[in-house]
């Protein structure tokens, strides 16, 4: 039989328990692309992107996400609902189960790394069922070159088998789906879910626990790029909040819009080798950048796409959570490598439904760092008729689900970085402005954009603060190119009394979830809480 691929080489994988597989090593981009059309799990839109499904998941499990408690971790880790123990004995014999149902098939190997600084490089090992997840490792992770492909010693292994259900009962899963991590075997172990998120967030939380542990570094969930002046800006938040669109700044250089680790050496380096942003409402005019790394290469996921494959970005019938893969080298100013000196400013982004909360504030160290435990965002309860009031969502350091430490160790590094480096740290709300969910809307691109631009070319130094009464937080009362009635959130809202009440009534929302953290607070530290409520 002639081989329908021009690859070369080929690896066995019985060290691994998987046996008489048809391994497809390193296949290029383009060929994974067209072996997906040929197996009839994906179509090609018009863009020349290949578009996919991923199936019943559409965006990660977290109640599905275990580690492995062993010698490694027992001690070290915060366990609880976040981080779920999983039986050491329990992982063997579901990791037998799924190699030995990648066995007899065909299987798709990609060697690649994590951490674009060579100090901290890890090489990682990716066996797939599906060959656009195979791509999708391609897009997301650093690519070896030639030459480091010939002597490659992986060290984390991703065994990952979309197609394979787990029976809870047996398997100790709590339902079909899993992504397991364990650290004393360093392999992270993904099942019954085809969503290619788990995959990088995977990497990430293995990362997350490694560097603050072992290398002295701190592992961030945040965006980066970095000025001509050679300034890098870190832009922290949760899902949806803007770290991919915001860092996408034509004048600035991407180094990486999810996942970056700020050394002792006071570098900041991207973990990853390509972008994952989301495409819902995607416009050509306000994200540009986005729009166009839409080509050959990239991998929708999600998307709805009429006959011709001219894909509809509002559609939202599959999933709110569309999003598109790609290298980072689709994106037209990047800086290589993916690593920024100095960083000078910090931002939090947070979506705060409720419009209360100022489009920009600059923080006091206490408030940055009350603030990052405290990791604040709203979600907003979804289309459903009669549902319009949005829930405060806390989640530490803006990364809790993949963060294995307690959250004040990252807390703790992050305050003694600041304060040796010097940075600024701003606040900074995109999400609703003029009332809360439902009677205002969300804070304009446009502005949003014009705030941080300010902020970073110093332009905000030099103009009058004023103070929020709730939240004790710094105001700009004017700002380049953005009218100044939108910079103090009250003066948006035409009932300042109901302002006032949601202010009250967010500002107690902090504080309650705060509690489960006071005790490791210090005074600064709770100098940054709201100050009324
Ligand atoms: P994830 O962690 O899931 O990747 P993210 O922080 O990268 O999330 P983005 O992908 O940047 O979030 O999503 C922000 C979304 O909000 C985009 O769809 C963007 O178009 C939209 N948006 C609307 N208004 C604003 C604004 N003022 N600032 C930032 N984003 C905005
Ligand atoms: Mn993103």
């Amino acid at each position: 039989m002639v081989d329908k691929h021009q690859t070369t080489k080929t690896i066995s994988l019985k060290k691994y328990g998987i046996n008489n597989a048809t391994v497809y090593y390193q296949l290029p981009s383009e060929e994974l692309h067209n072996e997906t059309l040929q197996k009839g799990q994906g179509k090609e839109a018009s863009s020349g992107a290949l578009a996919v499904n991923t199936g019943e998941f559409t965006g990660r499990s977290p109640q599905d996400r275990f580690i492995v408690r062993d010698e490694v971790t027992e001690d070290r880790v915060w366990w609880g609902n976040i981080n779920i123990p999983f039986d050491s004995d329990k992982f063997d014999a579901l990791y037998d189960r799924v190699t030995a149902y990648l066995s007899e098939n065909e299987v798709y190997v990609r060697d690649s790394y994590a951490c674009a600084h060579e100090d901290y490089r890890l090489n990682i090992r990716v066996i797939n069922e599906y060959p656009w997840s195979n791509m999708f490792a391609h897009n997301m992770f650093l690519r070896p070159t030639e030459d480091e492909l010939e002597n490659f010693d992986p060290e984390w292994l991703i065994v990952n088998a979309p197609g394979f259900m787990a029976d809870s009962e047996r398997d100790g899963t709590r339902q079909h789906n899993f992504a397991i991590l364990n650290f004393g075997k360093k392999i992270a172990l993904i099942g019954g879910t085809g969503y290619t998120g788990e995959i990088k967030k995977g990497i990430f939380s293995a990362l997350n626990f490694i560097l603050p542990v072992f290398k002295n570094t701190l592992p961030m969930h945040c965006s980066a790029n970095v000025g001509e002046d050679g300034e890098t800006a870190i832009f922290f938040g949760l899902s949806g909040t803007g770290k991919t669109t915001l860092s996408a700044d034509p004048e600035r250089k991407l180094i990486g819009d999810d996942e970056h680790g700020w050394t002792a050496n006071n570098e900041v380096f991207n973990f990853e080798g390509g972008c994952y942003a989301k495409v819902i409402d995607l416009s050509p005019k306000k994200e540009p950048d986005i729009f166009k790394a839409i080509k050959p290469g990239a991998i929708l996921e999600n998307v709805a796409m009429d006959s011709e494959g001219h894909v509809d970005f509002k559609d939202t019938s599959i999933t709110q959570n569309t999003r598109v893969s790609y290298p980072i080298y689709h994106i037209d100013n990047i800086q290589q490598p993916s690593i920024g000196q100095n960083p000078k400013n910090i931002f939090f982004l947070t979506a705060d439904a409720f419009g209360v909360l100022p489009p920009i504030s600059k923080l006091t160290p206490g408030q940055a760092a009350y603030h990052f435990i405290s990791g604040y965002t709203a979600k907003v309860a979804g289309t459903e008729a009669g549902i319009d009031e949005p829930l405060p969502s806390f989640s530490a350091c803006f990364g809790a689900p993949f963060m294995p430490l307690h959250p004040t160790k990252y807390a703790e590094m992050l305050s003694a970085k600041m304060k040796t480096s010097g940075v600024n740290v701003w606040l900074v709300n995109t999400g609703w402005t003029g009332g809360p969910y439902g009677t205002g809307r969300r804070m304009k691109l446009k502005y949003t954009r014009a705030m941080i631009t300010a902020a970073l070319k110093g332009q905000l130094k030099d103009v009058d603060y004023e103070m929020h009464p709730i939240f004790g937080l710094d105001m700009p009362k004017e700002c380049p190119n953005v009218p100044s009635e939108v910079l103090n959130p009250r003066e948006t809202w035409e009932d300042k009394e109901a302002y006032d009440a949601k202010a009250e009534a967010l500002a107690k929302s902090f504080k309650k979830n705060f509690e489960k953290f006071e005790s490791y607070a210090n005074k600064e530290i709770l100098s940054g809480a709201p100050i009324k409520g």
